[in-house]
Protein backbone atom coordinates (compact mmCIF):
# COMPACT_ATOMS: atom_id res chain seq x y z
CA UNK A 1 0.00 0.00 0.00
CA UNK A 2 1.56 3.40 -1.28
CA UNK A 3 1.25 6.22 1.12
CA UNK A 4 1.14 9.81 -0.21
CA UNK A 5 2.61 12.97 1.76
CA UNK A 6 1.16 16.45 1.42
CA UNK A 7 2.67 18.71 -0.61
CA UNK A 8 4.24 21.08 1.43
CA UNK A 9 3.69 25.10 1.30
CA UNK A 10 4.30 28.68 3.11
CA UNK A 11 1.51 29.30 4.82
CA UNK A 12 2.82 32.94 5.40
CA UNK A 13 2.48 33.29 1.51
CA UNK A 14 -1.67 32.35 1.57
CA UNK A 15 -3.14 35.16 1.14
CA UNK A 16 -1.33 36.96 -1.65
CA UNK A 17 -4.06 36.75 -4.09
CA UNK A 18 -8.07 36.75 -3.48
CA UNK A 19 -11.32 36.37 -5.93
CA UNK A 20 -11.51 39.73 -7.18
CA UNK A 21 -7.56 39.55 -8.29
CA UNK A 22 -8.95 36.68 -11.16
CA UNK A 23 -8.77 37.32 -14.70
CA UNK A 24 -9.45 34.00 -15.91
CA UNK A 25 -10.44 30.71 -14.66
CA UNK A 26 -11.06 27.86 -16.13
CA UNK A 27 -11.31 23.58 -15.82
CA UNK A 28 -9.37 22.00 -18.35
CA UNK A 29 -9.31 18.10 -18.99
CA UNK A 30 -6.36 15.82 -18.14
CA UNK A 31 -4.90 14.38 -21.33
CA UNK A 32 -3.64 11.21 -19.80
CA UNK A 33 -6.55 10.48 -17.10
CA UNK A 34 -10.21 11.42 -16.05
CA UNK A 35 -9.51 14.36 -13.91
CA UNK A 36 -10.27 18.10 -14.73
CA UNK A 37 -7.88 20.58 -13.79
CA UNK A 38 -8.91 24.18 -12.54
CA UNK A 39 -6.23 26.87 -14.25
CA UNK A 40 -6.77 30.29 -12.69
CA UNK A 41 -4.57 33.62 -13.76
CA UNK A 42 -4.72 36.68 -11.40
CA UNK A 43 -3.33 40.11 -11.73
CA UNK A 44 -0.15 38.79 -11.43
CA UNK A 45 -0.02 34.95 -10.48
CA UNK A 46 -0.97 31.94 -11.88
CA UNK A 47 -1.87 29.04 -10.49
CA UNK A 48 -3.22 25.22 -11.76
CA UNK A 49 -4.83 22.31 -9.36
CA UNK A 50 -2.90 19.01 -11.43
CA UNK A 51 0.27 17.53 -9.60
CA UNK A 52 2.70 19.35 -10.75
CA UNK A 53 0.83 22.76 -10.60
CA UNK A 54 0.68 21.92 -7.01
CA UNK A 55 4.61 21.97 -6.43
CA UNK A 56 5.03 25.12 -8.07
CA UNK A 57 5.46 23.64 -11.48
CA UNK A 58 4.66 25.24 -15.12
CA UNK A 59 2.59 22.51 -16.72
CA UNK A 60 1.03 22.44 -19.92
CA UNK A 61 -2.72 23.32 -18.93
CA UNK A 62 -1.08 26.87 -17.94
CA UNK A 63 1.06 27.25 -20.60
CA UNK A 64 -2.28 26.57 -22.87
CA UNK A 65 -4.78 28.70 -20.72
CA UNK A 66 -1.63 31.50 -21.46
CA UNK A 67 -1.80 31.17 -25.31
CA UNK A 68 -5.56 31.24 -25.61
CA UNK A 69 -5.61 34.66 -23.13
CA UNK A 70 -2.59 36.18 -24.68
CA UNK A 71 -4.59 39.95 -25.18
CA UNK A 72 -6.58 39.94 -22.15
CA UNK A 73 -3.40 39.29 -20.30
CA UNK A 74 -1.20 42.00 -21.54
CA UNK A 75 -4.47 44.07 -22.09
CA UNK A 76 -4.52 43.07 -17.76
CA UNK A 77 -0.91 43.20 -16.54
CA UNK A 78 1.59 44.33 -19.36
CA UNK A 79 4.67 43.36 -17.41
CA UNK A 80 3.06 40.20 -16.42
CA UNK A 81 2.38 39.18 -19.42
CA UNK A 82 6.07 39.67 -20.24
CA UNK A 83 6.90 37.80 -16.93
CA UNK A 84 4.96 35.04 -18.21
CA UNK A 85 6.57 34.69 -22.06
CA UNK A 86 10.14 34.89 -19.96
CA UNK A 87 8.72 32.01 -17.91
CA UNK A 88 7.78 30.16 -21.34
CA UNK A 89 10.90 30.79 -22.40
CA UNK A 90 12.88 29.53 -19.94
CA UNK A 91 10.52 26.17 -20.01
CA UNK A 92 11.78 25.46 -23.25
CA UNK A 93 15.12 26.11 -22.73
CA UNK A 94 16.50 26.41 -19.43
CA UNK A 95 19.59 24.96 -19.53
CA UNK A 96 22.37 26.79 -17.62
CA UNK A 97 19.50 29.08 -16.05
CA UNK A 98 17.97 26.30 -13.77
CA UNK A 99 18.13 28.59 -10.94
CA UNK A 100 16.55 31.54 -12.73
CA UNK A 101 13.59 29.12 -13.76
CA UNK A 102 13.22 28.39 -10.43
CA UNK A 103 13.22 31.46 -8.82
CA UNK A 104 10.57 32.72 -12.43
CA UNK A 105 8.58 29.92 -11.01
CA UNK A 106 8.02 30.47 -7.52
CA UNK A 107 7.53 34.31 -8.44
CA UNK A 108 4.63 33.79 -10.35
CA UNK A 109 3.25 30.25 -9.64
CA UNK A 110 0.40 30.59 -6.93
CA UNK A 111 -0.22 27.57 -4.45
CA UNK A 112 -2.51 28.20 -1.07
CA UNK A 113 -3.83 24.86 1.01
CA UNK A 114 -6.71 24.49 -1.20
CA UNK A 115 -4.68 24.23 -4.50
CA UNK A 116 -2.21 21.93 -2.71
CA UNK A 117 -4.96 19.93 -1.03
CA UNK A 118 -6.99 19.11 -4.40
CA UNK A 119 -3.59 18.72 -6.28
CA UNK A 120 -2.79 16.06 -3.64
CA UNK A 121 -6.26 14.56 -4.14
CA UNK A 122 -5.55 14.86 -8.34
CA UNK A 123 -2.35 13.30 -7.78
CA UNK A 124 -4.23 10.11 -5.72
CA UNK A 125 -7.06 10.14 -9.14
CA UNK A 126 -4.06 10.06 -11.74
CA UNK A 127 -2.48 7.03 -9.74
CA UNK A 128 -5.69 5.46 -9.35
CA UNK A 129 -6.69 6.02 -13.26
CA UNK A 130 -2.77 4.63 -14.03
CA UNK A 131 -3.30 1.40 -12.14
CA UNK A 132 -6.84 0.96 -13.97
CA UNK A 133 -5.49 1.60 -17.15
CA UNK A 134 -2.52 -1.04 -16.50
CA UNK A 135 -5.54 -3.67 -15.02
CA UNK A 136 -7.22 -3.40 -18.31
CA UNK A 137 -4.02 -3.69 -20.45
CA UNK A 138 -3.26 -7.03 -18.48
CA UNK A 139 -6.51 -8.24 -18.89
CA UNK A 140 -6.54 -7.38 -23.02
CA UNK A 141 -2.98 -9.04 -23.46
CA UNK A 142 -4.11 -12.08 -21.70
CA UNK A 143 -7.18 -12.50 -23.88
CA UNK A 144 -5.15 -12.05 -26.58
CA UNK A 145 -2.76 -14.93 -25.47
CA UNK A 146 -5.70 -17.13 -24.43
CA UNK A 147 -7.26 -16.74 -28.20
CA UNK A 148 -3.56 -17.25 -29.65
CA UNK A 149 -3.86 -20.51 -27.72
CA UNK A 150 -7.15 -22.02 -28.57
ZN1 LIG B 1 -1.53 21.87 -14.61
Amino acid sequence: MKTYKLIPFDESKQNEVNNSDVIIAEDVKSSSSNNVYKVTIYKDKISCTCPAGGKKTFCKHMLNTINKNVDLIKNNNISFYEQLQSLIELKQNHKGREEQFKKLSADLIFVNSSIAKTAHDNQIEFEKDKIKQNVLYENIISIVINQAKN
